[in-house]
């Protein structure tokens, strides 16, 4: 029997979140899917390993846009919609916020949080939850747009809001509060999951994070985001679509400026009208479309004048003990020596001591995480790709040491634990790791950079003019959702959103 069929009506490079969302939605609507995944085993990023005979989790603290059940935001609904039934569970809190002069834990529920912001800070409550419904208004709008895109003159009218607050950066939206810089600071935390200074970053973008974050929750699956991926290629494939593992695909077959298939690392040529990439654009451009005389200039200065994002350093720990007796009190703690973000993501681009880092203890979250009687806890920083570009192989090792130490030292100085006398098992994510693993450009697992120039209410605009070979869509952190593992199931929809629009077109056209 053949491996392959002669043809598919469209290959899906990737069987990660993006990919099996786009491969989901395709097969639901009847289309022939292959998915070629260079693992084996599926969901990149999203995926856990054992270590002493103990399940980890390798990424994920939270994830947004799940919301409760029976009323699930997009993530959650399109999931269920496909009969992905992932056993979600609720994060208990927003986040524990440990910054200079301020120790709180707050949660999430726009009043619950403004209510517990005046705590600290007396007399702002009325201010911060005026200023996240503002998030929250933006929010709806950008949701809805994001579906029903509409012209200039009526999103003046319907989306004010959004529409009044898209050219501005949070800084500048946030100053028109007058806020004590105290309650400022507690509401900037979750900056880093979306990895700019707020001076640079979009207020769209700050509204989002922060209506869905804290409007509704994170939330986990039980068994790791390895249960989500999982179920994701299960659904898939009782769905029809083919899954291959261990296929890495090295070129993108186009001519006279059109997909045709690709061609895999055993040499395997597969055929196909649309092919959708988990790949960046910048490996894409660069190696793997054949002939690269096809890429057309426009494509390579696209690229090159996107700035790519933040990357991950992560110290993944068992430890020998419950986390109440070692001092750790809470799901998600950020810690920081400032909450200037500017100063934060300036700081970023170095090799350590980081500054602000993000600790998971998903025991908080799920009682059943670990064994009895034991932990998991984890310290993040999110650096930008180009301190760890410059880092050679012969320093590699030591830079790497030195650099989780010094994060296992200044968590083990706060609890007043020594966290090493306790560590069962350790695992050091770099972005060399994210890089191998993934096969991620630089390691980058947040995408382009979300700027005052370059942002999504532009891309959504000018998303058109960048399709440079037809046939051929992006799904991963590089497309318009940006990061993250909820947006990149809604960056897989949208992919093939686009391959269903697509097709659609020319069969109107055809008919006329
Ligand atoms: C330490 C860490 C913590 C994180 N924490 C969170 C969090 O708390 N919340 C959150 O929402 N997100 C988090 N993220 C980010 C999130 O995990 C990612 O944004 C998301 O999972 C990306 O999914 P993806 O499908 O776009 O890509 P990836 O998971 O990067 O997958 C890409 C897939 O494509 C495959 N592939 C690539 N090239 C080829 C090829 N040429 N041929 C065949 N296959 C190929 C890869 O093998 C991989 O399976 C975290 C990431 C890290 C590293």
């Amino acid at each position: 029997m053949k491996f392959y069929k002669d043809h598919y009506d469209v290959i899906v490079i990737g069987g990660a979140l993006a990919g099996l969302s786009s491969a989901l939605m395709l097969a639901d609507k009847g289309l022939s899917v292959l998915v070629l995944e260079r693992h084996n085993l599926p969901g990149g990023i999203a995926t856990s390993f054992v270590r002493g005979g103990i399940e980890i989790e390798a990424a994920l603290h939270e994830m947004m846009s799940i919301g409760p059940e029976g009323n699930r935001l997009k993530v959650g609904k399109f999931l269920e919609d496909m009969g992905v039934n992932v056993d979600w569970l609720k994060v208990p809190e927003a986040y524990h916020a440990s910054l200079p002069g301020i120790e709180v834990t707050l949660h999430p529920g726009l009043e619950t949080f403004a209510r517990e912001v005046d705590k600290e800070v007396p007399g702002t409550y009325e201010k911060v939850l005026k200023l996240l419904n503002l998030c929250h208004t933006v929010f709806d709008s950008v949701n809805e747009l994001s579906i029903h895109p509409m012209s200039k003159p009526m999103m003046l009218l319907m989306h004010e809001a959004f529409v009044k607050t898209a050219g501005y950066s949070t800084a500048e939206v946030m100053d028109t509060f007058d806020l004590p810089q105290k309650a400022r600071d507690l509401l900037a935390p979750y900056w880093i999951y979306v990895g700019s200074g707020f001076s640079d970053l979009p207020f769209t973008i700050f509204s989002v994070l922060m209506a869905d974050y804290i409007g509704y929750g994170s939330y986990i699956p039980r068994k790791f985001s390895h249960e989500m991926s999982l179920k994701m290629a299960e659904r898939a494939e009782e769905m029809g679509v083919q899954i291959e593992y261990r296929q890495h695909v090295e070129k993108i077959l186009v001519k006279d400026g059109k997909v045709y298939g690709v061609r895999t690392a055993r040499g395997d040529e597969i055929y196909a009208d649309y092919v959708i990439s988990a790949a960046y654009p910048n490996k894409v451009y660069t190696s793997m479309i054949e002939p690269l005389s096809e890429v057309p200039e426009k494509a390579l200065k696209m690229v090159n004048g996107r700035r790519l994002s933040l990357t991950a350093f992560s110290v993944i720990m068992i430890l020998d003990k419950p986390a109440e007796e070692l001092g750790i009190k809470d799901y998600s703690i950020f810690r920081g020596d400032t909450m200037d973000t500017d100063e934060l993501y300036r700081d970023l681009a170095g090799l350590g001591p980081y500054r602000y880092l993000t600790c998971i203890c998903h025991n908080y979250g799920n009682p059943e995480a670990t064994p009895e009687g034991t932990c998991s806890f984890s310290i993040t920083t999110l650096p930008r790709v180009d301190g760890w570009k410059a880092v050679t192989a012969d320093e590699y090792d030591a830079v790497k040491h030195r650099v989780a130490e010094q994060m296992i030292d200044d968590m083990s100085k706060y609890f007043g634990v020594q966290l090493r006398d306790h560590i069962l098992e350790i695992v050091i994510e770099t972005p060399m790791t994210v890089a191998h693993y993934t096969g991620m450009w630089n390691g980058c697992i947040y995408g382009y950079a979300h700027t005052m120039e370059d942002h999504i209410v532009a891309r959504l605009q000018t998303a058109h003019e960048e399709k440079f070979i037809q046939g051929l869509e992006f799904a991963g952190a590089h497309q318009i959702s940006g990061d993250g593992m909820g947006p990149a199931v809604t960056n897989g929809r949208k992919a093939a959103k686009n391959v269903l629009d697509d097709i659609k077109a020319k069969k109107e056209a055809a008919a006329k």
